[in-house]
Formats: C-alpha cells, sequence, structure tokens
C-alpha cells in the first residue's frame, strides 16, 4: 500500500508523540483494490484537543463534536478523528454522543462494512478484525455485526451499501440483503439531501443497472415512482423489454453522469400512466411530458439544485423526440436547448436506444448522424445563439428600436440567420433590421 508523503508526515508526528495513528476506512479499501482513494482519513488515538496541539497552526477543529479535526500538510487535507465508539442513534442518522476511546478495535467495530472496517499503519501493517481482506478479495459487502441491527441504528447504511455494491461491483453477504431489505421502510425518514447523494452516487456507478433490479423494492422506497415501471408489459413490436428492464438497459448504456443517469432513470417514468392498447399494439402517448413532470416532483422532493431539476426535465421532455437529421435542423435545435442540452440529449437518446435488444434499436443510426451534424457545425462555428449573432441590442437601438421590440427583432434576425436565409454578417442584418422597420 502507498501512503501519500504528506500522510505519513502526519502519521510519524503522532506516533513521535507516543499516540497510535492509521490511515483507514475508504482510502484502505481503495489502495487495497489497487484503486485511487479519494481522501485520505487518519484516526488516532490522541484526543482532538491532543490533535490540535500536535499540529498547532495548521490543524482545524471541523468535527469536534465527533472528534475530527483537519489537519493540512503539504497539498492536502487530512481528516484525523480520534479512535472513538458511538453511542446510540436517536434518529437512525446521527450518533447522539460519541465515546472517545483509546482502542483501534472499538473504533472499526463502529464503522459500517467489514470492507471499510480496517486499518493500515505507518508501515503498511493492516489491522483487520473483522476480516475485511477475505471480503475484499470476495468482492462481497457485509455489515460489521448484526446487520439488522446496523441498519437500525443508521439507516444511511442501507443506501451506502447498495452504493458500494454500484460502484465496487460487489454483491451484498445474504444476512447483510435480508437485513437491509427488512429495515427498508426506515429509510422514510431520512434526509432528503443524504438520499440524494446516495442515490447519484449509485446511480453513476458501473454496476447501477444490477443493483437497481435486485433492491427495487429498497429504492423503490424513497423513489415509489420507479415501482409501476417494474415488470410493465409494453405491448409493442419496438420492445422486447418491460419498461423497467427497458430503463436498467438504457441506464447502463448512458455515461456516468448524474444529469444523464438520472434523465434515463426516469425518462419512461410516466409511461405505466399513459398506457393505452388497441389493435396496433401498446402505445404510451404523451408519456414524455407526464415523465418530467414526476421527474420534477422527485427532483424537487430530493433538494435537488434548479439547474439539474431544468436539465433533467428538459432531457425527459425531449427524449422522444426525433433527433433531427439535417443542418437546418440540428441548428434550430441548437438555438432551443444550447450546446451542452443537446449534446446530453444525444447521449439520452443513444442509451434509450442502446436499451432496446440489438435487433429493435430502430433509431440507433440517425441518433448517430445527428450527431455528426452537430460535430460538424460547432466546428464551423456555426451561429445558434443570440451571444453569437453579428449584431447586438446597440446596434438596433441605433436604428431606432426600443424596449422589448429590440429583443424581438434579435429573435427574429437570430432565426433567419439558424434557418440560412440570412448570413451572419453585421451589414446584412443591419439592413434586414431596416427594412423590417421601415415596412
Ligand atoms: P468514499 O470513497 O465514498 O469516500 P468511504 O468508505 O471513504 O468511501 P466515507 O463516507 O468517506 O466513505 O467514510 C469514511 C469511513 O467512515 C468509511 O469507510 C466507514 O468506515 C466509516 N463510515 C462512514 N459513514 C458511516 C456510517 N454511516 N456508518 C458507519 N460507518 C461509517
Ligand atoms: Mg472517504
Amino acid at each position: 500500500m502507498t501512503i501519500p508523503e504528506p500522510v505519513k508526515t502526519i502519521l510519524k508526528s503522532l506516533e513521535a508523540k507516543g499516540y497510535a495513528a492509521h490511515c483507514v476506512g475508504g482510502c484502505v479499501r481503495d489502495s487495497l483494490l489497487g484503486r485511487a482513494p479519494e481522501d485520505w482519513d487518519v484516526t488516532t488515538s490522541a484526543l482532538p484537543e491532543e490533535t490540535l496541539a500536535a499540529f498547532a497552526g495548521r490543524a482545524f477543529p471541523t468535527g469536534l463534536r465527533h472528534g475530527t479535526v483537519t489537519v493540512r500538510e503539504g497539498p492536502l487535507s487530512v481528516e484525523v478523528t480520534t479512535f472513538r465508539t458511538d453511542g446510540p442513534y436517536a434518529d437512525s442518522r446521527h450518533p447522539d454522543s460519541v465515546t472517545f476511546t483509546r482502542s483501534l478495535r472499538d473504533d472499526l467495530s463502529r464503522r459500517d462494512f467489514t470492507v471499510n472496517a480496517m486499518a493500515a499503519d505507518l508501515r503498511g501493517k493492516l489491522t483487520d478484525p473483522f476480516d475485511g481482506q477475505a471480503d475484499l478479495n470476495a468482492h462481497i459487502l457485509r455489515c460489521v455485526g448484526d446487520p439488522e441491527k446496523r441498519f437500525r441504528e443508521d439507516a444511511l447504511r442501507i443506501l451506502r451499501c447498495l452504493r458500494f455494491s454500484a460502484a465496487l461491483g460487489f454483491s451484498v453477504a445474504e444476512d447483510t440483503a435480508q437485513g437491509l431489505r427488512d429495515c427498508r421502510g426506515l429509510l422514510i425518514s431520512m434526509a432528503a439531501e443524504r438520499v440524494r447523494d446516495e442515490l447519484t452516487k449509485l446511480l453513476c456507478g458501473p454496476e447501477a443497472a444490477e443493483v437497481l433490479r435486485e433492491f427495487s423494492e429498497v429504492v423503490g422506497t424513497v423513489l415509489p415512482e420507479l415501482l409501476p415501471m417494474v415488470g410493465f408489459d409494453q405491448h409493442s413490436r419496438y420492445h422486447c423489454y418491460d419498461v423497467w428492464e427497458h430503463t436498467l438497459h438504457a441506464l447502463a448504456a448512458a455515461p456516468a453522469e448524474p444529469v444523464l443517469r438520472w434523465a434515463v432513470l426516469l425518462h419512461d417514468v410516466g409511461k405505466p400512466l399513459c398506457f393505452t392498447r388497441d389493435e396496433r399494439g401498446g402505445h404510451f402517448y404523451g408519456h414524455p411530458a407526464v415523465s418530467a413532470e414526476i421527474a420534477d416532483t422527485v427532483l424537487q422532493r430530493l433538494k435537488f439544485d434548479n439547474a439539474t431539476r431544468d436539465a433533467v426535465t428538459t432531457l425527459v421532455t425531449w427524449h422522444d423526440r426525433d433527433i433531427p437529421r439535417t443542418e437546418k435542423g440540428v441548428r434550430r435545435a441548437l438555438m432551443k436547448l444550447g450546446e451542452e442540452r443537446l449534446r446530453q440529449l444525444t447521449e439520452v437518446k443513444r442509451a434509450d436506444n442502446l436499451g432496446q435488444a440489438p435487433e429493435f434499436r430502430p433509431r440507433l443510426r440517425e441518433v448517430e448522424r445527428g450527431a455528426e451534424i452537430l460535430d460538424a457545425l460547432l466546428a464551423q462555428d456555426t451561429c445558434f445563439s443570440l451571444k453569437q449573432l453579428a449584431v447586438n441590442g446597440r446596434d438596433l437601438l441605433e436604428l431606432g428600436l426600443r424596449g422589448p421590440e429590440i429583443g424581438m427583432m434579435l429573435n427574429r434576425l437570430l432565426c433567419a440567420v439558424v434557418d440560412g436565409k440570412l448570413p451572419n454578417k453585421k451589414s446584412a442584418l443591419l439592413s434586414a433590421a431596416q427594412a423590417c422597420i421601415t415596412r
């Protein structure tokens, strides 16, 4: 295990003062897996004030109540936390109190999963009282201690378990899976922000689709809107999967970015509500708008920021429209959506098509064609927004236009340029505007 120099320096300083100090948790897990840890956490027998004194001037009391001091060392900020055990959890979220201890084993026993309950000292010597290394090698997530008790203490662990399973591709040990299924009802009272963050990490994991398939009823506790999709037969010759299976296949095909994964998860969520059937088969008229409305409700409930909500609902609204396959069509779509959103829409449509069995995927070719045109247009510096238009409000003011007339005229000129009726040249645009005014 290669511990970064700044972290080693911190471990050494603590040891030199007679304290025990170890790297712990995610960084040990990830190092042993050969992955680069996101951040390095240190656990120590030093009490918080002792840690503060040991690193005077570069230690900050960032979470004293839980024994955490942040130490700045070179380019890194490292959280140094005193060995502790957690008191009772009144609200299935935070321990009401923590008790500091001088025992590493006690500290490890409060941690959630065996693979997260290993510590390594300066020399790389592992302390692993719960056989985390065996589970790591077997790719298994297992609670430290009795699963039901651990999930009852802190229900967030249910989502953490699914999130680690999706991110690492680990399976969930049988009793841990049983425990989290039995305790899923506790998720209802979790703070929306914490559910949001864990679900987003889950969705962005490489194995998200498998985890959602296996634990749909658990995820359905916090996202009940998903459940009607499960097993919903489409009665359509374009689909070989039910709505949920199609969604999961599409999800697996989408790039692992939060907006895209949320959009794909919710793109067909309104289908069950829109279902009709006639002699030609099943139909879902109007499902994008209904899905977008449900998506908005979900994202609002989970306290997503407006920008994410807006992006996801726009993508869901647009996901079923034909992708433009002409230059003019792509330019118009660019004008309405902007580059970022149109690129995201291409990804959502690609995933939606890839989410069908290979012999279906009717429109994949069209999506790729649209993407090629988009790339070509952007490479040419084509004009699709007011920002790029060769005239601005001031130019039109000089022509004598006032107030809202200016915005209206700018939009008319932009439409004409986007449609290829006018070149994006100042003189041409000004004379067109002048001609409109005098008419
Ligand atoms: P990540 O890669 O997401 O940072 P991590 O394992 O480091 O994964 P953190 O949330 O940073 O996760 O937590 C650090 C460590 O603290 C975990 O490895 C685990 O030992 C412990 N831990 C965190 N949250 C809990 C919890 N809710 N219950 C028990 N132990 C927890
Ligand atoms: Mg971490």
